[in-house]
């Protein structure tokens, strides 16, 4: 069968057509400026490249450009529609309403809408993606899967916050975590790999892009994870500060600075705070120069005192989460590296586990380079250390085939 997996942002629709019989990737491609001027489809299929320029006022258009393409003389690799069984749809924020992937039915549809304010600026845009495929593939199954149902495994020590409990019974407010696909893929692939089963494993996943997230893994089920309630909460990442003293979106409201370190003069709204600790702090906000951990590297290597911090930031916080869940689950048996920096970023795998000796884990700096996967630990490292590259679109496509045959997921 071949699976469609979509993933829809506000002004965007990443594409990727999977046949399951052997789970090859067909076709790709991104919808972009969905509704603004400049708007184009870029699609590749294998070694075939195009790229169309025009007017793609709402999703349904991108949609049906995407179908139009895909099944295209030249650069197609469908002949009808028909060829798609099923579409699976990545959506950020499930709630506490879904712990595993479904096929979207008027219910799932509801529920995702009843996410919203959690995922003000993900759902709504999931919901589009998964309406316009209904709309242009009358009668193929639409499936959800979503980023935060792999954590929902997390006792509610790991998850509550410490603030009134009426918050969380009443609004919902609690540890979500995301990333939740990746971090399910690397820490089935990673037993696979090694040949072993979850069973009895204590594993942590260093899952480190642009929005970065670790988690800890016992059994093959999530146990914690460092993003919250939102992406913000965690590491340091390339715009987002991570996690910080809750005081301090407060002291900032009031003493406002202009971009040039200057006071603003008055105060400003808790959601302009958290625009800036979304998208203008971490990597960014402590170097001033990228939010881009390769400009990062570079610049750090030529004596730039902020990116070095902010490098130093990143490590030490990896450090920290590291050494916080290996407590937490009694041990670790093995660390996984993966996304963007996990998976290319060699020095910064060195970075985080050398100092971590004393916990039984022990870098080879010839195996760690690699950007594949690998067993990067050394011969006598009592912690297996890896890099796994996430594939988050086979498992929406694998949870999608399992759903539309068997009516539920394997090994959720
Ligand atoms: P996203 O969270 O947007 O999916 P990615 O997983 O692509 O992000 O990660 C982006 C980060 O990965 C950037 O900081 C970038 O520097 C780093 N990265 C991506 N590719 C490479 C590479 N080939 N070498 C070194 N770093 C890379």
């Amino acid at each position: 069968m071949k699976i469609l997996v979509v993933n829809a942002g506000s002004s965007s629709l990443k594409y990727q057509l999977i046949d399951m019989d052997g789970e090859k990737e067909l076709a790709k491609g991104l919808v972009e400026r969905i509704g603004i001027e400049g708007s184009r489809l870029k699609h590749s299929a294998g070694d075939k490249k195009t790229e169309i320029a025009q007017e793609i006022p709402d999703h349904e258009a991108a949609a049906q450009l995407m179908l139009k393409i895909l099944q295209d003389p030249e650069f197609g690799v469908i002949k009808s529609t028909d060829e798609i069984g099923a579409v699976g749809h990545r959506v950020l924020h499930g709630g506490s309403a879904f712990t595993a992937s479904v096929i979207v039915n008027d219910a799932a549809k509801q529920a995702i809408r009843d996410c919203f304010p959690l995922g003000p600026l993900h759902n709504p845009a999931n919901l589009m993606g998964i309406e316009a495929c209904e709309k242009v593939m009358k009668g193929t199954p639409q499936v959800a899967v979503f980023d935060t149902a792999f954590h929902q495994t997390m006792p509610p020590k790991a998850y509550m916050y410490g603030v009134p409990k009426m918050y969380e019974e009443k609004l919902h407010v609690r540890r979500y975590g995301f990333h939740g696909t990746s971090h399910r893929y690397v820490s089935r692939r990673v037993c696979e790999f090694l040949g072993i089963s979850p069973e009895g494993k204590k594993i942590i996943i260093c899952h480190l892009g642009n929005g970065s997230s670790l988690s800890a893994v016992k059994d093959g089920k999530c146990q914690d994870t460092s993003m919250g309630l939102t992406p913000l909460e965690g590491l340091l990442m390339g715009t987002r500060c991570g996690s910080c003293d809750p005081a301090v979106v407060q002291f900032i409201a009031n003493n406002p600075l202009k971009d040039d370190g200057t006071p603003l003069g008055h105060p400003i709204s808790v959601d302009e705070v958290l625009t800036i600790m979304n998208k203008k702090s971490g990597l960014l906000g402590i170097s001033g120069k990228s939010s881009d951990c390769r400009d990062i590297d570079s610049l750090a290597d030529a004596g730039d005192p902020d990116a070095e911090l902010a490098r130093e930031m990143l490590v030490y916080g990896i450090k920290k989460y590291i050494g916080a869940y290996a407590a937490a689950m009694g041990g670790v048996d093995i660390i996984v590296f993966t996304a963007g920096i996990g998976e290319n970023n060699a020095d910064l795998r060195k970075q985080v586990i050398d100092g971590l000796e004393f916990m039984g884990a022990k870098i080879d700096a010839e195996k760690n380079k690699t950007r594949s996967e690998a067993v990067i630990s050394a011969d006598d490292s009592r912690v297996t250390v890896c890099v796994i590259p996430t594939n988050e679109e086979i498992m929406i496509a694998r949870d999608t085939l399992d759903l539309v045959t068997t009516g539920k997921v394997r090994d959720n």
